[in-house]
């Protein structure tokens, strides 16, 4: 069956609408699950107007390859658990990026593309050297920030004298690579450019992320989405592909909005964030502070005494509630809570977890209401009419540090003001630091209390006080 160029435009045409139509109902958690639904139903249409376009050859590789993906696919998505989605996430922009490295590669080497002459040659070249760049640093970026989600490489931001110039002096040969490139006439000595070039460019990619680190790396999550959605964009262009180009274009510039945002929530720069400086917005400044005071704890029982007693309760979610897989349990202990009479509520933070929208992800799967999940700008002014916090696994995002303390790491991060509440119960196994890496001086303060224990295990005891 072959489908005629008018009805492929067509077909198009729809999912196209169906992308824009998924990602407008992703904006919010009740039109989530629509949007996911279109996203399923354009992508099903794309590839199908596409397999069975005029210009397509050896349908049996594809399908066999389509098959085997998708069965590989199937797989990994029913077995990885929530806590990991961040590293499938950012391993799966690395696919992109491969595959727009060899689109560009055998778009170059594809005989009716070397055929080209005049204006279309001189496009053609810079649409493959500009995928090609895009894809490289895409692919090694991905698979770094895979290894630091992943815990494979260290979080620390890796830096040293001189690591921008070396960066900007990598981007200058790429940019003398490609004007020798569209310059040469033979296509063997124009692959050697082609090939020196991508190797640059995955050293960029690696420096790049290497070089972001500690709190920063939310930012680094979205902006290879958004290279994702650009590489793939520079495929279209070398396939001549209009809903690729479309499709990539509306992935780099959702990813790019989303990287403003995730800057804007941990008041970064973007551009100190993307160009790895190594350092934030805000610089740190003087010696680290000595934490003084003690850190005292209590009991589940003497926790469930004082959830008992309190009218208000705001609950702060992190990436410690993510990998104890303790949401289900949350939920049943808010709903005990409730029937108690007890105003209770969540704050996310917009950097909690390891993922952008970690949290409300979570929360959603185990069914609670989006009218009591707030968002930390929402929640923070209440926080002095509040009498209990129970922070469930958080710790960067609930650390004074980055208001009071220039010498942290994440200083200037607006972060949820726990303190500020009547009491505040840290719910942990022990004193780690988070994905910062920082100390938190929280846990100093006179009216917080560790709650020692898996957090799933600790809101299981604190439900078997309050029965
Ligand atoms: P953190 O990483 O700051 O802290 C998590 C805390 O959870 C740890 O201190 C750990 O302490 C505790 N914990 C771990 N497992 C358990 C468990 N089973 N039960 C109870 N506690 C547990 O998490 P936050 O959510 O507060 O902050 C997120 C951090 O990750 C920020 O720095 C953010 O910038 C960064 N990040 C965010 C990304 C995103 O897109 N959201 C992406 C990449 C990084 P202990 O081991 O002592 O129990």
């Amino acid at each position: 069956m072959i489908i005629m160029k008018e009805i492929q435009t067509a077909a198009y045409l729809f999912a196209c609408i169906l992308f824009i139509l998924s990602l407008s109902g992703l904006s919010s958690q009740e039109t989530a699950k629509r949007g996911v639904l279109y996203g399923i139903l354009g992508m099903t249409i794309a590839v199908i107007a596409t397999l069975f376009g005029e210009t397509i050859e050896g349908h049996s590789y594809i399908i066999i390859s389509l098959v085997i993906a998708s069965v590989i696919g199937l797989v990994v998505a029913r077995k990885v658990e929530m806590t990991a989605m961040p590293q499938l996430v950012a391993i799966l922009h690395s696919f992109v990026g491969l595959a727009a490295v060899l689109v560009g590669f055998g778009s170059y080497l594809d005989s009716t593309t070397q055929a080209l002459t005049g204006v279309e040659h001189g496009i053609h070249l810079v649409e493959v050297f500009i995928g090609v760049f895009i894809g490289a640093i895409t692919l090694t970026g991905s698979v770094i920030a895979w290894g630091k989600l992943d815990g494979k490489l260290p979080s620390k931001p890796w830096n040293f004298h001189g690591l921008q110039w070396m960066n900007f002096g990598l981007f200058c040969l790429c940019i003398g690579l490609g004007i020798v490139f569209f310059s040469e006439q033979n296509n063997s000595i124009g692959m050697i450019y082609l090939i020196s070039m991508s190797a640059i460019a995955c050293i960029i990619g690696i420096s790049l992320v290497m070089a972001i680190g500690g709190g920063d790396m939310p930012v680094v999550v979205s902006m290879l989405n958004s290279y994702s959605g650009w590489a793939a964009s520079a495929a279209g262009f070398m396939l001549s592909n209009d809903l690729l180009i479309v499709t990539g274009a509306l992935v780099g510039s959702s990813g790019a909005i989303l990287s403003l945002h995730m800057c804007k929530a941990m008041n970064r720069s973007f551009f100190s964030v993307i160009f790895a400086s190594g350092k934030s917005s805000l610089p740190q400044i003087g010696e680290k502070k000595v934490l003084e005071g003690e850190i005292t704890s209590l009991g589940h029982e003497e926790v469930a005494e004082l959830l008992n007693v309190s009218k208000s309760i705001v609950i702060v979610p992190g990436y410690g509630m993510a990998t104890a897989k303790a949401q289900y349990l949350i939920y049943e202990l808010v709903q005990t809570l409730q029937k108690q009479g007890k105003n209770v509520r969540f704050a996310i933070h917009p950097v909690a977890g390891r993922l952008p929208g970690h949290m409300n992800v979570l929360l959603a799967e185990a069914n609670v209401p989006y009218d009591i999940v707030l968002e930390m700008d929402e929640i923070n002014d209440d926080m002095v009419e509040t009498d209990v916090v129970l922070v469930i696994g958080a710790n960067d995002v609930v650390n004074p540090s980055a208001i009071d303390d220039p010498s942290s790491s994440i200083y200037g991060m607006p972060v949820i003001e726990v303190w500020k509440a009547g009491k505040v119960i840290i719910m942990k196994r022990g004193m780690n630091a988070g994905y910062s890496g920082e100390e938190n001086p929280l846990f100093y303060k006179d009216n917080a209390e560790m709650l020692y224990g898996d957090a799933k295990s600790s809101v299981e005891k604190l439900m078997n006080y309050l029965k």
